[in-house]
């Protein structure tokens, strides 16, 4: 049995931090420095960010998941003012092109389908119908997806029935976005330092950052440290060694080009994230109000650099603004989080990749996390177990949610497709996809971002359905069941006929000046 002593660790108080560095001015930085200078306003708390305009950020990260708009709650930033700085439009949810097969197409949406009844949920009616020769899409059921395809958009009701209850997200230009949050962010006291860190001191008795060392502005010392460095990982990883856990033999790709281009010529702008899987990867379009965002994300063992610019330059829809930007990455996260007095937030933590556009959403709770378990300057390491335990299950469960889109491809004739097929599935995912390919049943684990529609969408759209149902789901007849389908349908073909399009709906509450 374990001992649990008050003296355990850093039992003593009256030691709080006093400063806070955090190096990087990327997403991550600001998103950190904005909430956190929100957070800990009037607790003479000093924040200093540093960034080096020298070597920029990413300058991808453009869509997001509904948590953003908690953030932006949280760090009390006017939604309709973030979204018109940044160029936004809304998200209701991801069109999937071709992962089902050339020519399928499906949709994960921010919002619920059907309605349950009796306790049981929706779709083990629906699979119930199935079995009987109904063989509509979930689709037709989730008044987010039809708003989608429909290129239109309307809050939901509320109270709202099931079926027509949603979320949305935004997308918006990357750029746009930090520099909005850093005005935000020094309106509220934290002092900027445009300065390219060059080396990092270490306490030679605790092994704690002492002070990063500038080019530009000399020596900053700080009790905690954000490391939002981005891939560099300047203080996680490059001066405290903090391993790198891999994950590329789960996840495939390891490289994107990225081009913006205009919206075609009298193109509208969809409330969806378009997902095309292509041979070597996927494609991602993301429309902007000024222009779209489009990048391929592939695995560099089956195509080249230049095949992979090549075939996204052929895709694009309107004439390109911009040259290619070429990133690579290795799907993973450090070992620990948070070691000492340095916390690790956004690129410089970890990424899997962008599908499902998680690392925003990782941002935002790394955060959240951080100032749930705030230390002071004893780092009770109780503290940073706790952050580190449930950041890795958190990445986890994104990992697993990515690795079934890829495991569950329905790809024809192409070696990376057939590849994911092969994928040895960690053991979680494997439970979860055989509790629900027998009856339907959905099995949650703890600190999954995904809720059980998102998984449902997957699971639906790439085909892999039970052949039975839940047997509490026989309480209905099918003709019982079929007219309540057809009551859900029809309302939901009355929500999308009441709702503006998208652009119309943009303009009047965010268009960009
Ligand atoms: P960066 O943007 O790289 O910022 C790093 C900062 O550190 C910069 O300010 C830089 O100047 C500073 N810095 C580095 N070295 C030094 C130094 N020596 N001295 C001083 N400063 C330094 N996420 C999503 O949520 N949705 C998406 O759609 C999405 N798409 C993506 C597509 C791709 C191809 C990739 C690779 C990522 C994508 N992401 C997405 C992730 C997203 O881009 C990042 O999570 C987000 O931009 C945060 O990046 P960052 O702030 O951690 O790093």
């Amino acid at each position: 049995m374990v001992q649990v002593s008050a003296e355990t660790g850093a039992g003593r108080s009256g030691d709080p931090i006093r400063s806070v560095v955090i190096v990087g001015g990327g997403t991550a930085g600001w998103m950190t420095a904005a909430l956190m200078a929100k957070r800990l306003e009037g607790l003479g708390v000093a924040i200093t960010l540093v960034e080096s305009s020298s070597i920029g950020t990413i300058g991808v990260g453009e869509a997001t998941t509904p948590a953003i708009r908690d953030y932006f709650r949280e760090a009390g930033l006017d939604e309709a003012a973030v979204m018109r700085a940044s160029h936004a439009t809304i998200k209701l949810g991801i069109a999937f092109d071709g992962w089902a097969g050339e020519g399928s197409r499906f949709f994960h949406p921010f919002g619920l389908y059907g309605t349950p009844s009796n306790g049981v949920a929706f779709h083990q009616y629906w699979l119930k119908l199935r079995a009987g020769g109904d063989l509509r899409p979930i689709d037709d059921y989730c008044l987010a997806t039809q708003l989608a395809y429909a290129d239109r958009f309307l809050p939901p009701p509320r109270p709202a029935p099931d079926y027509a209850f949603f979320d949305w997200a935004v997308h918006f230009d990357a750029g746009l976005y930090a520099r909005y949050l850093a005005e935000v962010a020094m309106a509220r006291g934290v002092r900027h330092v445009d300065a390219r860190v060059r080396a990092v001191t270490r306490d030679p008795q605790s092994g704690h950052i002492a002070a990063i060392d500038t080019e530009e502005a000399g020596a900053i010392r700080g009790d905690l440290f954000v490391d939002c460095s981005g891939f560099r990982s300047l203080l996680l990883g490059q001066a405290l060694g903090e391993p790198f856990i891999d994950w590329t033999d789960l996840l495939p790709c390891d490289r994107a080009a990225a081009i913006p281009c205009a919206h075609a010529p009298g193109g509208g702008f969809e409330p969806y994230t378009r997902s095309t899987a292509l041979a070597a990867g996927w494609q991602w379009r993301i429309p902007l109000q000024h222009r779209v965002g489009n990048g391929y994300v592939y695995a560099s063992r089956h195509i080249s650099d230049d095949e992979a610019v090549a075939t996204l330059i052929g895709r694009l829809e309107g004439e390109a603004l911009a040259e290619p930007n070429l990133i690579r990455f290795t799907a993973g996260h450090r070992r620990q989080f948070w070691s000492g007095n340095c916390v690790a937030i956004g690129l410089s933590a970890g990424f899997l990749e962008p599908l499902e556009s998680t690392s925003i959403t990782l941002i935002h709770s790394g955060i959240e996390r951080l100032l749930q378990l705030f230390p002071d300057r004893h780092f009770d390491p109780a503290l940073a177990a706790d952050y580190n335990r449930i950041s890795t299950l958190e990445y986890e469960r994104v990992r697993d949610f990515l690795l079934l889109h890829y495991w569950g491809n329905k790809r024809a004739n192409e070696p990376l497709w057939q590849g994911c097929r092969d994928t040895p599935l960690p053991d979680k995912l494997a439970h979860k996809i055989r509790m629900f390919t027998s009856r339907g049943r959905m099995v949650r684990y703890e600190w999954d971002s995904f809720q059980d529609p998102s998984w449902l969408s997957l699971f639906a759209g790439l085909g892999l359905l039970p052949e039975r149902w839940d047997p509490l789901a026989d309480f209905f007849t099918p003709d019982q069941i079929s007219g309540a389908f057809d009551r859900i349908r029809e309302k939901i073909a009355e929500g999308v006929a009441s709702a503006s399009t998208h652009r119309d709906y943009a303009a009047a509450h965010f268009a960009a000046a």
